[in-house]
């Protein structure tokens, strides 16, 4: 990433890494090898011409020194042969008649100076290639990743963190809090030096040199996270890391999760950060919000029609009692002689069934809308009793009987009129088993078993059994009915569930469908 500036022509003329123009760079090599060649022929004519005599030729190491700046190999070599050459002219010139062991050593000294400072100049060649080599891989590698890297220059922000301190600044924090125009003004000094590829890509940017060289010019201007950055550069933190908001060549913001190290010893005039793009994250963060509350909305509207749907299965049998009660009434008051003792006990029994109305209401309502319920302890003996005395007359209308094995008392938690709706519930499906599979005896047992924590309830019926299409018949809308809403059982499962117990609905092996239900004893 060190060449940052790409080649781009500017005004005519190929610009170089660091901005440097190419015509000025080859004038500036030209130069050197100009002044080397003429300081190479000074040396050559003092050698040659002046009675100078001392080791004036090693000087030629310099001329290389000079011309060897920019030169490949080759041309090193060609320079270092033509020293070596001069060098050799000078001694054949001066020396030619009366060769002495003196300037034969000089000669040698010179030679010497000659190939050590040439081999320098190679061996300084192959490092240079290595290191272009590096810098390529390392450009190659980061505009190749996935996430965007740019580089900062924080070292303004230093600066103005130093002359904070100088002016006696020393909660820094809460000078910052205070002066959000100084925060400002330094994040519009920040320079970004190098981008990738996939900056440049995110950003929307064609080229790296039309790329945005202050920070301030892409981040808005409520940027909150600058000067939490100021803090992190003041506290060489090892690790920064921010969610903020970039703003792209088009104008359009880009969430983004910046991070970059700090630690001691980074050199902050390039502070190199990784940038994810998080567009993606948060579109998917608010799709699953919308769909979260689209989803609450339906599952209000469910619940809704399922209170509904519930209160009108639970209401049917009440509501048929009334009506049985108002026929009764009614007949006895159209006999010739009117019978109002038998008129007033079928409003008695009718203002009851009205009374369970409003109960199953209130009850099932707080069933759905998941309030508390009445739990109180009570004699499953006797709420048994009191259910079989609701269900009655139901019983007669199927020509059904109950038979009832000695209940005796066990106390359990619960509340009377939920746990009297189960029962019902039950009592209603077995009837209407039975009165539908045209069963000649209708027969139901009841019984109550008491066991070391828990009360069994077992109803049993004398039809035919479960439906082999009804794979789980607790589940809500499951019904083999015409007129069937598929409810019940899954009210009966709420209640029990509600009195932490247990219910099953299996065939019985002898025939017909056996419900269990288990509830915990009171303690
Ligand atoms: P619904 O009575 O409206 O159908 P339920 O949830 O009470 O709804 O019952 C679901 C289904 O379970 C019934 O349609 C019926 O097929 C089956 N079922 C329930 N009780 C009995 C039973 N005692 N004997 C046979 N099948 C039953």
């Amino acid at each position: 990433m060190s060449d940052f500036g790409d080649r781009a022509t500017s005004g005519g003329s190929v610009v170089l890494p660091g901005g440097t123009r190419l015509d000025a760079a080859l004038d500036g090599v030209r130069l050197r090898a100009l002044a080397a060649a003429l300081l190479a022929l000074g040396i050559f004519w003092i050698d040659s011409f002046t009675s100078f005599h001392s080791a004036i030729a090693t000087l030629y190491a310099v001329v290389l020194l000079l011309a060897g700046a920019r030169l490949d190999r080759r041309q090193l070599v060609g320079w270092s042969l033509a020293c070596a050459a001069l060098t050799i002219a000078s001694f054949v010139i001066v020396h030619r008649n009366a060769p002495s062991t003196e300037a034969a050593l000089r000669l040698l000294v010179s030679l010497a100076a000659n190939a050590v400072t040439t081999a320098l100049l190679l061996h300084r060649i192959v490092l240079d290639q290595r290191v272009a080599r590096e810098e390529r891989r390392y450009a190659t590698m980061t505009d190749t990743l996935a996430i965007a890297i740019w580089e900062h220059d924080f070292s303004c922000v230093d600066a103005a963190i130093q002359g904070l301190r100088a002016c006696g600044v020393t909660d820094l924090r809460a000078y910052l809090r205070a002066h959000p125009e100084f925060v400002a003004h330094i994040r519009r000094q920040v320079r970004i030096t190098d981008v990738n590829q996939t900056a440049l890509d995110m950003m929307g940017v064609a080229s790296k040199a039309a790329f945005f060289r202050k920070l301030g010019d892409f981040l808005p201007e409520t940027d909150a996270s600058f000067a939490e950055c100021i803090l992190a550069i003041d506290e060489r933190r090892p690790m920064f890391q921010a969610e903020t908001q970039v703003i792209a060549a088009d104008g359009s913001p880009i969430d983004i999760i910046v991070a970059f190290s700090l630690a001691p010893g980074t050199c902050l005039a390039q502070v190199p950060g990784s940038i994810l793009d998080i567009r993606q994250r948060k579109r998917l963060e608010t799709t699953i919000e919308r769909t979260r509350i689209e989803l609450e909305r339906v599952q209000r509207t469910a619940a809704i029609g399922a209170m509904s749907a519930s209160i009108a299965h639970e209401i049917n049998q009440p509501i048929s009692a009334v009506q049985s009660y108002a026929d009764s009434a009614a007949r006895w008051l159209a006999r010739p002689e009117p019978n109002l003792d038998e008129v007033r006990l079928s409003l008695a029994g009718l203002n009851q069934a009205v009374a369970n109305i409003h109960a199953v209401v209130q009850r099932v309502r707080s069933l759905v809308g998941g309030s508390q319920c009445d739990m109180q302890p009570l004699g499953l003996g006797s709420l048994v009793a009191d259910t079989l005395a609701i269900a009655a007359r139901d019983l007669d209308a199927h020509g059904a009987r109950i038979h009832v094995a000695p209940l005796g008392e066990p106390t359990v938690v619960g509340d009377r009129i939920l746990l009297k709706h189960l029962l019902l519930n039950l009592i209603t499906n077995a009837l209407q088993a039975m009165e539908g599979a045209g069963m000649a005896e209708k027969r139901l047992d009841l019984s109550l078993h008491a066991r070391d924590d828990h009360v069994l309830l077992l109803l049993r019926d004398h039809g035919p059994g479960l439906a082999p299409e009804i794979a789980e018949p607790f589940e809500t809308f499951v019904t083999t009915k015409p007129g069937g809403m598929g409810l019940g059982l899954s009210i009966c499962r709420s209640i029990v569930e509600l009195h932490d117990g247990r219910i099953a609905l299996s065939n019985h092996p002898d025939g017909g469908a056996l419900a269990a239900i288990e509830l915990p004893l009171a303690a």
